[in-house]
């Protein structure tokens, strides 16, 4: 388990777990009536998760893409999002990026309640993403690629942009940010190549470095690996995984590659035509029943 090694969160939960049961639920050490009340009060705030799904549902006419899905992911894991085709992992992202808005049920990010919430609204709030095929300018370098998206440009407004002083500051921050994102994956050394001119592994990077310039505290990420060589494949996870243990982003990431996913992820749900059909740690996931049937047939 080389990227769960780091997993303070849910060992954390743990500890909160087994505190509770001897301290505030009638244990051997109980507390008196108003530090329990006082503990749990913070346990409950310090311990929510950073995102909840609450029965949500996404509806396309008459089909049923997400059925009634309810999940937590606790801030600083990793998380793994699998199931067959079709079966609504992208719907799932793009509802909680804000790119869909849901049919029925909750998105509740940090505490607040951003179900249909516009895409710019919800990577404000520190949720960004990555697209199952690479959404990059092609013909732009690498390090234009991040410096682009960034809103509120001073250098774009025509009553700033003839005067150099007063945007060269917040030009030359972006590019400094923009530098470290790419250092961060791995990517530095690449900077002035066009995207197009990048191997499939270094798009999806580069995309990740582009989530980065948003400082996101959730970045969702839709097969990750798609179209990668296994060698680079197993690399982006272990540069994912340092990005969790040094920054202390969570991730939810799609993936069909459960031999590599499954030795990064803290957690993992399966879905099957819109529903959870199973949730747990890497290693119980992997002998569910159900799940092996939908994905072998067996
Ligand atoms: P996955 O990512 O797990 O392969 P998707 O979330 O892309 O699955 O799709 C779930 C279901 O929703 C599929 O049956 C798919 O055909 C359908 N679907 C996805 N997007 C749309 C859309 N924009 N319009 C209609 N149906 C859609
Ligand atoms: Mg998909």
């Amino acid at each position: 388990m080389e990227g769960a090694s780091g997993d303070t969160s849910i060992a954390l939960r743990a500890e909160i777990r087994d505190w509770v049961e001897s301290y505030c639920l009638g244990g051997p050490k109980r507390l008196p009536h108003v530090l329990q009340f006082a503990s749990l009060f913070m346990i409950a705030v310090f311990a929510m998760p950073l995102l909840e799904l609450k029965q949500l549902r996404k509806d396309y006419g008459g089909l049923r893409a997400l059925d009634g899905v309810t999940l937590d992911v606790t801030e600083g894991a990793i998380i793994g999002l699998i199931g067959p085709n079709g079966s609504g992992k992208s719907t799932l992202i793009d509802l909680v990026a804000g790119s869909i808005a849901p049919t029925a049920g909750q998105i509740i990010f940090a505490g607040d309640q951003i179900g249909g919430l516009g895409a710019d609204e919800v990577f404000q709030r520190g949720i960004a993403r990555g697209y199952q095929q690479p959404t990059l300018y092609f013909k732009m370098t690498a390090l234009d690629n991040l410096l682009l998206p960034p809103k509120s440009q001073l250098g774009e407004r025509p009553w700033h942009a003839p005067w150099h002083k007063r945007w060269a500051d917040q030009e030359a921050e972006y590019a400094q940010r923009a530098l470290y994102a790419l250092q961060q994956v791995e990517l530095l050394p690449h900077y002035d190549k066009l995207a197009a001119d990048l191997s499939g592994g270094q798009m999806k990077l580069l995309e990740i470095a582009r989530a980065l310039m948003g400082e996101p505290r959730l970045l969702l990420l839709d097969e990750p690996t798609a179209g990668v060589a296994p060698l680079l494949a197993r690399d982006i996870f272990q540069r994912i995984a340092r990005l969790r243990d040094q920054q202390g982003i969570t991730f939810l990431i799609v993936e069909h590659r459960l031999d590599i996913l499954f030795d990064f992820v803290d957690e993992v749900y399966a879905l099957h035509l819109g529903e959870l059909i199973a949730q747990g740690a890497p290693a119980d996931v992997a002998g569910d029943r159900l799940l092996q049937q939908v994905y072998f047939g067996d």
